[in-house]
């Protein structure tokens, strides 16, 4: 791991990333796939069709996806044999390969990469790993940005000549997808994630706030290179509490937004559906149109295998549990989900009566009725409602340790 650097310098430099290195036509992008038994192979296969020798000499950072602390059988992280093919293949290309990655809130990047296999695949092949959170951030501009007006980016997207988003093949509950576009979210620094999930709704504008901001985001920070790992992906409540969904598939593509429409396209899932491809397309940040891009091979549709989309309420999988959420983020959702899996029946048992357990999360909310579970720091405002539990996002030993019954009956 890199060691932390304690300087503050340039915190304010405007990151601009350049163009991407490798060959491709934007007006018709091409899209390669593999399909088979080894997500090694999948990976080189797919990526043999892509001239990256212009990467030679050049500094290149892979950005899996290694967001939380997890097995890679969960389909929540990339493969580690997706990201030791393309560190091969970069290295073979005669690249200087590091791996790098910012988690959410609550994940130790070290623990993370040791728990996903790529510590290993790593120390093999003598490549660096990044905590991308260790290092000041530097500020990206985004003149045009509907949603937002600037980023805090983590340092290494700066330093490193080509950047190669390497995803999971995944529904998300507020983005429809996150494939090789939203994977460049994690290269935000730290809690400004987060700060996605906070922004007011846009006048006159029907789409939501979190997929305006991706797009302003993808004007500025768009991946030179995309491999997507469709070996084990995630289908339902996606980023981290859906079902894992085998596909053992693997695409690769210069234009960020045609390997993501393609990978939607085996997903069930149309692109022009997804509001962040639409609207990062719309302003010509890629092609999502299929009849636009070359696939190859061409039967891709032979491997068409639907994924399951995200619920909208969370408090349909929980009888016995009213969640009243307004504007929380995924991060929030997701916890409580994980926390409701675990826990909800023995809670549920906990409470003798026969009324739902009212749980909030989120920031919008007006009021609450007495002896509400409060959860998430969006919520403090209404601590003397009930239970509050801190945290951003909070976790769910902390709900446990927290949760009252007497306390959630004192209903108004
Ligand atoms: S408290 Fe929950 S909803 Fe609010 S910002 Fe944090 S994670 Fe998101």
């Amino acid at each position: 791991m890199k060691e932390p650097d304690t300087d503050k310098s340039g915190a304010d430099a405007n990151m601009v990333l350049p163009p991407t290195a490798f060959e491709f036509d934007p007006a018709r992008p091409s899209v390669f796939w593999a399909s088979a038994d080894d997500p090694y192979d999948n990976t080189r296969k797919a990526l043999a069709n892509i001239d990256i020798s212009p990467s030679k000499g050049k500094r290149v950072l892979l950005k899996p996806n290694v967001g939380r602390n997890v097995k890679p059988e969960t389909g929540i992280t990339t493969h580690p044999q997706v990201v030791a093919a393309a560190i091969d293949a970069f290295k073979e290309a005669g690249a200087e390969v590091a791996v790098g990655e910012s988690p959410i809130a609550g994940v130790t990047m070290l623990e993370a990469f040791e728990n996903s296999g790529i510590t290993a695949i790593a120390e093999e092949r003598d490549c660096q790993l990044i905590d991308m959170d260790v290092r000041p951030f530097v500020t990206s501009k985004i003149p045009d940005g509907a949603a937002i007006k600037s980023l805090r980016v983590c340092r290494e997207i700066s330093e490193y000549d080509i950047i190669v988003s390497i995803p999971v093949m995944k529904t998300h509950m507020h983005t429809g997808v996150t494939l090789s576009v939203k994977n460049m979210k994690g290269c935000l620094w730290r809690r400004s994630k987060v700060d996605f999930h906070m922004l007011s709704p846009l006048a006159g504008c029907e789409d939501k706030p979190l997929d305006i901001a991706i797009a302003d985001m993808s004007s500025v920070l768009r991946p030179h290179l995309s491999i997507i790992d469709g070996t084990i992906g995630m289908e339902g409540l996606g980023p981290s509490a859906g079902e894992p969904k085998p596909l053992g598939i693997v695409l690769a593509g210069v234009d960020a937004y045609a390997t993501d429409a393609v990978a939607c396209g085996i997903m069930g899932i149309s692109a022009s559906d997804v509001p962040h491809l639409r609207l990062g397309a719309q302003r010509g940040c890629g092609v999502i149109e299929l009849d636009s891009i070359d696939v190859s091979p061409e039967d891709w549709r032979d491997v068409q295998n639907s994924f399951a989309l995200a619920p909208d309420q969370l408090s349909i999988e929980f009888s016995g549990f009213t969640i009243l959420d307004e504007q929380s983020c995924s991060a929030c959702q997701s916890t409580l989900l994980m926390f409701l899996r675990r826990y909800g029946k023995q809670l549920r048992d906990e409470v003798s009566d026969e009324k739902d357990i009212v749980v909030a999360i989120g920031k919008g909310h007006k009021e609450l009725p007495l002896g509400t579970l409060c959860v998430g720091n969006c919520t403090a405002i209404h601590r003397n409602c009930g239970v509050f539990v801190s945290g951003c996002p909070p976790v769910a030993s902390e709900i446990l340790s927290r949760f009252d019954p007497y306390t959630l009956r004192q209903e108004g």
